[in-house]
């Protein structure tokens, strides 16, 4: 992976995570295996940013059929209607990547007979096809596939993500899975589940679930960048992270695992763990904890417009998953406000008459603010000519 910055070095601009600081080693994402299971509208988008970043390995599950109602979705395309799902992505993806080794598999991972290949595959699909997978992400569409991957990884205690969006396709959510640490998924089962329900019941006869490209896009760069984070070892991941689209709303917890747990693994790996771990962030190491240092001098002693953030209650915790919020007072570049909005201009007193007229642009409407600039402009042209004259 070459770090050279030449127009023909698809590695160029992500090599300059790593001189920006961002991640400490980035080339280690050449060491490392991911599997998708389920190439829906999520996991063939999160595959395709997964191998776009350099990924050493992809492992690619889905049984299902390219159909032309899959095209209100990204990455699918009608030629590729009939083929495999698993094929189809495996093409698609060797041909926007070469150098990401790909291994794909069409079947079922909740038969009895591909369970053995499927945990192998957990086990020996790493980069060197000997030592175990890094992550493996959950894109499937269903409780029982959900199931199925939530206990192989548990009993292998393997990292996992789980994502979903909802049938009404407006929002949506991953969750990080670290085995005895945080809750799998039969922790807090969904009611489908807990009440052993049989889901294809729950389908009505003639309908189906809604999808958009853009909440099934937002949800695979989610879990894309989770991926990332957890893989490359920079930031805290997001262990679970929603989204609204309704609302604009990015709920984030963590869920501990439940101790009466009905899989016997996830409690065998909460004992083996022995409710000893704490995330990063819990303790005060973690960027979290620098966050709230970083917190407390919001205004610099060079801030001479005293720009403050402030917190509103109804989007902090959307704010707060910014990352980066703290640093937006240093990177965001204020341009001077024109005079005709009553701009405040440094180099003037302070007592200027002009600051006791100022009108905060917000109180005036957008036609109003675009009259007085025309008319700005226009006494700035005619004062131009006639300093010319
Ligand atoms: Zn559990």
């Amino acid at each position: 992976m070459s770090a050279e910055v030449r127009d023909d070095n698809p590695y160029s601009r992500l090599m300059a995570l790593q001189r920006m600081g961002v991640v400490a080693n980035y080339q280690d994402i050449r060491n490392k295996a991911v599997m998708v299971v389920g190439l829906g509208g999520v996991g063939s988008v999160a595959a395709e940013m997964l191998a776009r970043s350099g990924v050493g390995k992809l492992l690619l599950f889905d049984y299902d059929r390219v159909e032309l109602a899959n095209m209100n979705r990204l990455f699918f395309r009608p030629e590729q209607s009939g083929l495999s799902k698993s094929a189809a992505a495996k093409e698609t993806l060797a041909g926007i990547n070469p150098d990401v080794q790909i291994e794909e598999y069409e079947y079922d991972v909740t038969t009895m007979e591909n369970w053995d290949h499927f945990n192998d595959r957990i086990a020996r699909g790493g980069v060197d096809n000997t030592a175990r997978v890094d992550l493996v992400l959950c894109c499937v569409d269903n409780y029982a596939a959900r199931m199925a991957v939530n206990q192989a990884c548990t009993e292998q205690n393997q990292a996992w993500m789980e994502s979903g969006v909802s049938e009404n396709a407006v929002s949506g959510h991953v969750q990080l899975m670290l085995p005895g640490r945080t809750a799998c998924f039969a922790c807090a089962p969904p009611l489908a589940v807990a009440t052993g329900i049989d889901e294809s019941s729950l389908k009505r006869e003639g309908v189906c679930a809604a999808s958009l490209s853009t909440t099934m896009g937002i949800v695979a760069g989610m879990l894309a960048q989770n991926a990332l984070k957890l893989l490359l070892g920079f930031t805290e991941p997001s262990y679970c992270l929603g989204y609204d689209a309704m609302t604009d709303f990015f709920p984030k917890s963590l869920m501990r695992p439940n101790p009466d747990c009905v899989l016997p693994a996830c409690v065998a790996m909460q004992q083996h763990y022995g409710g000893q771990w704490e995330p990063p962030c819990a303790n005060g190491s973690g960027q979290d904890g620098q966050r709230e240092a970083d917190d407390e001098a919001v205004v610099h002693e060079t801030n001479e417009w005293n720009i403050s953030l402030s917190e509103h209650p109804d989007v902090s915790d959307a704010a707060r998953n910014e990352n980066n919020m703290n640093h937006l007072e240093d990177e965001v570049q204020m341009p001077e406000a024109p005079a005709a909005y009553g701009g405040f201009h440094p180099e003037e007193d302070e007592n200027d008459a002009a600051d006791d007229d100022f009108v905060p642009p917000h109180a005036a409407t957008l036609e109003e603010l675009q009259d007085e600039l025309a008319k700005t402009q226009l006494a700035e042209t005619q004062l131009a000519e006639e300093q010319l004259a």
